[in-house]
């Protein structure tokens, strides 16, 4: 099993310099293992990634409110992420943690088919900004445009890609809650 962990993601620019790798009609197939060794064009420069999609995603997003896990935005959140994976297998799970409760869904793609391949973003937005330059507002939630806004853009924008790749793998994405709370660097992760 081979994981590929996206954090936080920039995405301006995102249609931009892969565009001489040709259209994405041409891609039948890409060898996950030569791809992971490097001897193989990254994965990011044989789509037509639609970057603007996913600058509205972040939009979209961030307009929920903080989504902090257990809210009302993490809920909407949740559905919005399931309504933009037609023809994915879903899966949620919820689980308790320090109080929180903690709801990570997973969309397959081939199921069973060869080894997996999981990307992987978090969904939840940090309870308070605890790095702000302005101290008087690091009590506050943050809406994580470019933290996790950014990353469930990627995944929910290559969900789209996914599907005509012909990919000989199962592709997983996991939409993780609860990855930036906690107390300290030690806690976070801690829907992971
Ligand atoms: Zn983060």
């Amino acid at each position: 099993m081979r994981y590929l962990i996206l954090g936080e993601c920039g995405i301006i620019n995102a249609n931009g310099s892969c565009r001489n790798f040709g259209p994405s009609s041409h891609v039948s197939s890409i060898d996950i293992n030569r791809w992971s060794r490097g001897e193989d064009t990254p994965i990011g420069c044989q789509l037509s990634f639609d970057g603007e999609m996913a600058n509205e995603s972040v939009q979209f997003q961030t307009s929920l409110g903080p989504r902090l896990p257990g809210s009302a935005a993490s809920s909407a959140l949740r559905e919005s992420i399931k309504s933009n994976l037609t023809g994915w297998e879903i899966t949620e799970k919820t689980h308790h943690v320090n109080g929180m409760v903690l709801t990570n869904i997973f969309a397959t793609w081939n199921p069973g088919l060869g080894s997996t391949v999981i990307l992987a973003a978090h969904y939840d937005t940090r309870g308070q900004a605890e790095n702000d330059w302005n101290e008087s507002r690091r009590d506050e939630p943050i809406l994580g445009a470019n933290d996790g806004a950014s990353g469930v853009a990627v995944l929910l924008e290559l969900a789209k890609h996914i599907p005509a790749m012909n990919l000989s793998h199962e592709i997983t994405l996991f939409f993780t809650d609860g990855e930036d709370q906690g107390e300290s660097l030690r806690t976070y992760a801690l829907g992971s």
